[in-house]
């Protein structure tokens, strides 16, 4: 049976420029990617905290999708915001300004209905907030946790001690290397198990996945699309269909992993094809089934 999942982390307004186009004060945050992406597959809940900026027809969006929306607190002052901008080839990116507003004095508090939740994702937020959210859930069956550069050179010893505590840590191949302070990804993988995490996701932009579980390693590449428009929040989308699918297959082995790193990247891919969440927010189940279809076409070979 489908289990339930619950994400921490932000829900913003971002103001983004591709070589393609500008979009202000868009709906984003890495909570909100998140959850649309997997309320495809399990039932959502969400814990972040918006300002008394943040209308109705925002709150719209997540109960369209059957988001639980109970542990999404309003404070007094603005939402978080959020620019950046990237350049042509859509892989670098440049933080234009980041206004914390309600967001810097965040302490999440998970709802007594939430704290059974047995899939959990730490969003990228302060690593000692993702620690309190953990000593507030009782059972939890699979925790999955992203980070950042910033908290990798400002908190390391926060982030280790919940590192300890996760059992999968989704980052990009820059952040890999800093938190291990090794240039091998393999190698720094490898390190970076010891810290706890069992199983390591390396997302890498239009290059793929990388996911490694104990000895063994599996590759998904990005699926090749004509029309990328803005890949803001493709690394949360993607954990939002990898941990969709697992609450959804509620079973933790290798084929079901694997099952959902192509879901997540599934997901990922669609993200980019419009502004925010324009795309991911109107999908439709037998779009998410023919592209992982595609995604089995484009990366199937025989051994001769
Ligand atoms: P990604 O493209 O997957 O790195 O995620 C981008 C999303 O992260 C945007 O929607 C931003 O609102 C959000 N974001 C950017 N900086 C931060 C931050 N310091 N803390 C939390 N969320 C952030």
């Amino acid at each position: 049976m489908t289990s339930s999942i619950l994400v921490v982390g932000s829900v913003a307004f971002d103001s983004v420029k591709t070589p393609f186009g500008v979009d202000d004060e868009i709906l984003g945050g890495s909570a909100t990617h998140f959850s649309i992406a997997a309320s495809y597959f399990a039932p959502v809940r969400l814990v972040a905290v918006v300002g008394k900026d943040f209308g109705n027809s925002h709150v719209e969006v997540f109960r369209k999708h059957n988001i639980d929306t109970d542990g999404l607190s309003v404070a007094d002052g603005r939402t978080f915001r959020w620019a950046g901008e990237y350049s042509f080839d859509l892989n670098d990116r440049k933080t234009l300004d980041t206004q914390l507003n309600v967001f810097e004095k965040f302490d999440p508090v998970i709802p007594e209905s939430y704290r059974s939740s047995e899939y959990v994702f730490l969003g990228n937020i302060d690593p000692e907030l993702q620690y309190n959210v953990l000593q507030q859930i009782r059972n939890p069956r699979v925790i999955a946790c992203d980070t950042m550069n910033f908290w990798i050179e400002g908190k390391l010893d926060s982030l280790k001690r919940t590192l300890s505590k996760v059992d999968i840590l989704v980052i990009n191949d820059s952040e890999t290397r800093e938190l291990a302070r090794l240039s091998n990804l393999v190698k720094a993988a490898n390190k970076i198990m010891e810290f706890g995490p069992k199983t390591l996701i390396v997302k890498r932009g239009e290059n793929g996945v990388l996911m490694f579980r104990g000895k063994t390693i599996f590759a998904a590449p990005a699926y090749p699309l004509e029309d990328i428009y803005d890949p803001t929040g493709a690394g949360d989308t993607f954990a939002g269909g990898f941990m969709g699918a697992l609450a959804q297959a509620n079973e933790v082995t290798d084929a079901i992993f694997r099952r959902a790193i192509i879901f997540g990247s599934v997901m990922a891919s669609f993200n980019v094809e419009k502004f925010g969440v324009d795309r991911v927010s109107e999908l439709k189940r037998p779009e998410i089934e023919e592209r992982f279809k595609q995604f089995k076409a484009l990366t199937h070979f025989e051994e001769l």
